[in-house]
């Protein structure tokens, strides 16, 4: 184990120890002196050291003390702001804005992160993670692609994403059963991101893709008669997978319209 630090499953610890792989990462965020840059879970630093070298000063977010009190041995107290603690409960908002977001993130809590970070989205100028290679498919899926789902509408609809490239597993130690990849993620401006009530959408999308196989004429029929489809020129017969991101918002706002004016009658 790298520097005598048992890797710990439940904190999905995999770290990296491909001295390219890292340089094709750091080369790829492109830190500069004047940014607010945020590491998720430093780790033993594979990432934190390059990053300083660019950049001067990080936040850091971790969760495991042992690592803590490492970061803390290794690194002078104005180079790295370390932040104890949950990600997953970490309040974005506390750091300067535009914030860039940065990690090699715990696999086992890299959906409910991501959704927790799409939550400061106003306030981020980018953020570039490794994730599993299955997830980062799932998140730039297009419409009628198997990988299509509820995580590829509820994220597009707020970034703009790109898949950079492929780590394979011997890139960390101790290696991970799967591959892995670099996304990058650009928030959309406000303007674009203009659904009429997004909780309600967030449910749309949720049951459109509960139950892949049925029609939208089953999932979404608490919301849509067939009548209702007619008028939106939705076919009631096609299955979520099917619908672009934009349909999900017509979708939604034509729903929060009618629910509007019903409640104002
Ligand atoms: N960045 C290091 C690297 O690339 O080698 C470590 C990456 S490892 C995949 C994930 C890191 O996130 C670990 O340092 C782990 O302790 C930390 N971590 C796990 N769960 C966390 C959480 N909920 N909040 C903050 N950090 C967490």
């Amino acid at each position: 184990m790298p520097q005598g630090h048992i890797a710990r499953k439940r904190f999905g610890q995999n770290f990296l120890s491909d001295a390219n792989i890292i340089a094709r990462i750091i080369e790829a965020i492109a830190p500069k002196r004047e940014q607010t840059i945020v590491e998720i879970g430093p780790g033993l630093g594979a990432m934190t050291r390059p990053l300083l070298a660019a950049c001067g000063h990080l936040h850091v977010v971790e969760i495991d003390r042992d690592l803590i009190v490492r970061l803390k041995q290794d690194y002078a107290e104005g180079l790295l702001t370390i932040h104890e603690g949950d990600a997953l409960k970490f309040d974005l908002s506390t750091l300067p804005a535009p914030l860039r977001v940065v990690g090699n993130l715990p696999y086992n809590i890299s959906t409910p992160l991501l959704f927790h970070f799409a939550g400061y989205a106003e306030r981020i100028r980018d953020m570039t993670f490794m994730l599993q290679k299955e997830v980062v498919d799932r998140m730039v899926a297009e419409p009628g692609s198997e990988d299509y789902g509820r995580l590829s509408v509820m994220l597009q609809y707020r970034f703009h994403m790109a898949s950079l490239f492929d780590v394979p597993p011997e890139a960390f130690r101790p290696a991970p059963k799967v591959t892995s990849a670099i996304v990058w993620l650009q928030p959309r401006p406000l303007a674009e991101c203009n659904c009429l009530d997004e909780a309600l959408f967030g449910r749309i999308v949720t049951a459109a893709f509960g139950q892949r196989r049925k029609t939208l004429r089953n999932t979404l029929r608490e919301w849509f008669s067939d009548q209702d489809f007619a008028e939106l020129g939705i076919n009631p017969q096609a299955r979520g997978e099917t619908l672009a991101v934009a349909d999900f918002v017509r979708l939604a706002d034509w729903q929060a319209r009618r629910a509007g004016s019903t409640a104002g009658s």
